[in-house]
């Protein structure tokens, strides 16, 4: 099996720690709102990706935080007048809905950032022990980007290149840095806003600083799939290696995948444009195995445009698949032959080719279009080949290899 990892710029054999095992973590939603579709690509293409995994006999441990503690999510408690825990815990049952209707499967783990806060504490001391971090006068706790030597090699950035351009990333309050690049790891209270007490300030940690922990605590130190929409690999997803490499002392995660982007007619998806959808708007006008399926229908790094005929498009395309499976249901309820019949065993066999070509595509880099590719030659091959004469055997032997493949998009193709 073959992963492009986004470290080596490569597409690469994949090896697991362990053999049977992978550890795979994958950075969850912040929740201060419903989830839009271009949060729904990152689940969708993932979920697919652990469920090959296990198609294959691996055993996945899969984690996915919600970042239930943010500058969003308290914006969000002020205005309504709330505690932000009433926030953060109103949409990750939202987002929890939103997942299962769009038949991704709840993680192995969800952790929550609030609840991890003394893992967090824990690695902070220990970057202080080593001095890969310092503590400001205000009680800010920083990483001190250059001590860590590796930086940038995820995002193959030039060190030099990002500190000569690191005096833009100053942004206010920060003149206590050490260097432009410093990024904080924890931060003093603001007036109102939830704490929690460490020897530095009442304070709160730095988004980073929450993947780092999580992932050590349920997956270990070392971990195989590090995973991520592309907008993380800069500066979260490299931050996230600094933190974790520079106090654990060895490699964070083996693998990097990235999925490209999702924009709307073209452009670049936001609420001042008018073209923003949280899934619950799509789930209004579609089947959301119909998004499902327009998602997977791409490699997952192209990037992919969202539009209504490109969306009209994955429905007809899945309604294809749906009707082979029903019209196999309806004649294996009605033939009266039992057992294969001449030529069928034949046809069987004919059959697996393509469950061969679908596990090739998948097997490269998850090429889920192709694999999609495989799936329509099969439903055409079924459509061909049987007729109300054919042997409940042969017809529930083609549905039962249609399904298999289609398990493995996360595609429900009964109809409802
Ligand atoms: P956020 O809540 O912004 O941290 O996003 C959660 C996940 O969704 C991250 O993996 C992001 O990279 C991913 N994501 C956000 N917007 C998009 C988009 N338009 N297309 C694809 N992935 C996205
Ligand atoms: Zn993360």
């Amino acid at each position: 099996m073959k992963i492009y990892n986004t470290l080596s710029g490569k597409k690469e054999e994949f090896v697991p720690i362990e053999p049977g095992k992978v550890r795979m973590y994958v950075c969850g939603p912040t929740v201060y709102n419903l989830i839009h579709i271009g949060n729904a690509r990152p689940m969708i293409v993932f979920d697919t990706v652990r469920r090959y995994m296990e198609y294959k006999g691996y055993e996945v441990n899969f984690v996915s935080n919600f970042t239930d503690v943010d500058d969003k999510i308290i914006k969000k408690a002020v205005e309504e007048g709330v505690e932000a825990s009433v926030i953060s815990r109103r949409y990750i049952e939202e987002c929890k809905k939103d997942m299962a209707a769009m038949n991704v499967r709840p993680a192995t783990h969800h952790p929550l950032a609030t609840e991890e806060i003394g893992g967090m504490l824990e690695m902070i001391h220990t970057l202080l022990e080593k001095e890969h971090a310092y503590v400001a006068e205000d009680g800010t706790v920083y990483f001190r980007t250059r001590s860590f030597q590796g930086y940038g090699k995820l995002s193959h950035k030039n060190l030099d290149d990002l500190r000569s351009g690191g005096r833009s990333l100053l942004v206010s309050g920060e003149d206590q840095k050490e260097d432009a690049l410093d990024f904080v790891l924890w931060k003093p209270k603001k007036e109102g806003e939830p704490y929690w007490e460490s020897a530095w300030c009442q304070g709160r940690p730095g988004w980073h600083i929450e993947c780092s922990v999580m992932s050590r605590k349920y997956l270990g130190e070392e971990i195989d799939i590090h995973a991520g929409g592309e907008d993380l690999v800069f500066p979260h997803h490299e931050n996230e290696i600094a933190q974790s490499e520079a106090a654990n002392g060895h490699t964070f995660a083996r693998y990097w995948m990235h999925n490209g982007f999702l924009n709307i007619d073209n452009k670049k998806m936001s609420k001042s444009l008018g073209n923003f959808f949280t899934v619950r708007d799509i789930s209004e006008k579609y089947d959301l195995q119909v998004l499902r399926f327009f998602m997977i229908s791409a490699h997952y790094r192209s990037p992919l445009n969202f539009s209504a005929e490109l969306m009209e498009a994955a429905g007809n395309g899945l309604e294809r698949i749906v009707t082979s499976v029903e019209n196999l249901k309806f004649l294996s309820g009605n033939t009266k032959e039992t057992a294969l019949q001449e030529g069928e065993a034949q046809l069987l066999q004919e059959a697996d080719g393509y469950r061969a070509k679908f596990e090739e595509a998948m097997e490269d880099d998850f090429n889920t279009a192709d694999a999609v590719a495989a799936v329509f030659e099969l439903v055409k091959f079924t459509n061909t080949h049987v007729s109300p004469q054919s042997s409940a055997q042969f017809l529930d032997g083609l549905l039962e290899r249609i399904r298999t493949l289609t398990d493995i998009l996360g595609l429900i193709v009964d109809k409802k």
